[in-house]
């Protein structure tokens, strides 16, 4: 007998009868011997709601007592979900249970709003498991040490089902969202996007942690870490479709690299429109200088994610990084009052209106002369390009947040990605 776990988002939860799809597609899978685990996220718009609710109460959100409070309230969207899909699955006739995080438990650390799952206990799972019933445990949420409920991050019921379904030694984790897989690049922006019917690991770990919102980054690196077999897949296909042709569908994150895939230069385009462009102008080039503006920035606990130096002029450089759009306005007011003074700078810009697209493929190892393709494509579209950073599989480009749609589109057609030149 095999132990399949099922996601479904918000969207595939988005009304009472999505839910009973959802309920008879599980069914259909049970009923066909497997035994089954379903983690729903909240119905669509529902976090927002209860995020916005909060902002709305209070709008200063800073302190670690509020955040422990957000996720009191974020995570009763997922606690709506699993009761509704439980008993919509008893009304299909199977028998089933629904847990929140804290129930089974699934056990993380106290970083409240982007918690870390650090233990899933499998003990009642498996216990209903055997007694023949479908388990629903909510996405998104756990619990820490002293019992207060966390949540994991936007889009953490990917790393939800990835966790359980490794903790259970599943034998295959099915991600069912709005698109039924992973596209060349997000296919609400470029119409032409291709599915993808295999994406290695790695390419997909980089497509998500550069903006790709299909699979939240921390379920990939679960899924490479435990070797979870995952697949993501549309939960919009009738429920009653045959259930062999719906377990081949969509797209497999893969671990092997096959020979196919090392022949696409380029597999995919990911965007990110969250960061926001900080530069510091004129600091003393010096040994230390580079710790003492991003020493304080790193102890605010706020993430860097593109840092570039210039050459020097007398003795003088510029220094440029990217952090999160939401860390804005907290890492300037910081550097204002903290950094400045000690390193010398003539002034200090931002500009929260860039954006960070990103070519990834496994082909760009073994392939010279990629970047600068990408270089020419955007000099072509009259793109200027502020910042680039590189790694094995991955050339970023930062530029003005405008050209993003216009960068991408360009990008996706000169690595003839809608013509099947990557891998079908
Ligand atoms: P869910 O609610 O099911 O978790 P998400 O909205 O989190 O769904 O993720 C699915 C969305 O991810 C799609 O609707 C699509 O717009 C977006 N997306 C971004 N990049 C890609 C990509 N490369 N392939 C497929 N979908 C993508
Ligand atoms: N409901 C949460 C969110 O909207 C988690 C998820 O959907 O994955 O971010
Ligand atoms: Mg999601």
């Amino acid at each position: 007998m095999t132990l399949i776990v099922h996601k479904y988002g918000g969207t595939s939860m988005g009304s009472p009868e999505r839910i009973r799809n959802v309920a008879k597609r599980v069914a259909k899978w049970a009923r066909a011997g497997h035994q089954m685990i379903v983690v729903p996220s909240a119905m669509s718009g529902e976090t927002n709601r209860l995020l916005e609710l909060a902002k709305l109460v209070s709008p200063e959100q800073s302190t670690p007592e509020l955040r422990r409070e957000l996720d009191v309230i974020a995570s009763t969207g997922e606690q709506v979900s699993v009761g509704l899909l439980a008993i919509a699955l008893q009304a299909e006739g199977m028998q089933a249970v629904s847990y929140a995080g804290w129930q089974v438990p699934i056990a993380t650390d106290v970083a409240y709003t982007k918690a870390r799952i650090e233990r899933i206990d499998d003990v009642r799972v498996k216990a209903d498991l055997a007694a023949g019933r479908i388990v629903v445990i909510t996405g998104f949420q756990g619990v820490d040490p002293d019992g207060n409920v966390t949540t994991l991050g936007r889009g953490g019921s990917d790393t939800s089902a990835v966790a359980v379904a490794a903790a259970l030694k599943a034998d295959e984790c099915l991600i069912y969202t709005d698109v039924d897989g992973v596209y060349t690049t997000d296919p609400r922006i470029v119409a032409e996007a291709r599915r993808l019917k295999s994406i290695s690991f790695e390419e997909m770990l980089e497509m998500a942690s550069l903006g790709s919102k299909v699979l939240q980054i921390r379920s990939v690196e679960f899924a490479g870490k435990y070797r979870v077999p995952l697949r993501v897949l549309s939960s919009f296909t009738p429920w009653d479709i045959d259930l062999d042709e719906e377990a081949r569908s969509g797209t497999l994150i893969t671990f092997e690299e096959d020979e196919k895939m090392e022949q696409a230069v380029v597999s995919g385009i990911a965007f990110n429109r969250d960061e926001a462009k900080i530069s510091l102008l004129g600091v003393n080039d010096k040994p230390g200088v580079a710790h003492l503006i991003l020493g304080p920035v790193a102890d605010a606990n706020i993430d860097v994610d593109v840092i570039i130096q210039n050459v020097s002029h007398d003795g003088r450089t510029d220094f440029s990084f990217t952090v999160h759009r939401n860390d804005y306005s907290r890492t300037m007011d910081l550097l204002k009052a903290q950094v400045l003074p000690r390193v010398g700078a003539s002034d200090l810009l931002g500009d929260p209106r860039i954006c960070k697209v990103s070519i990834v493929g496994i082909g760009m190892r073994s392939h010279v002369g990629v970047a600068s393709r990408m270089f020419s494509t955007l000099s072509d579209e009259g793109i200027n390009i502020q910042m680039i950073t590189t790694s094995e599989i991955k050339t970023s480009v930062v530029i003005d947040e405008k050209y993003m749609e216009l960068a991408v589109r360009a990008l996706h057609k000169a690595f003839d990605l809608e013509q099947g030149l990557t891998p079908p």
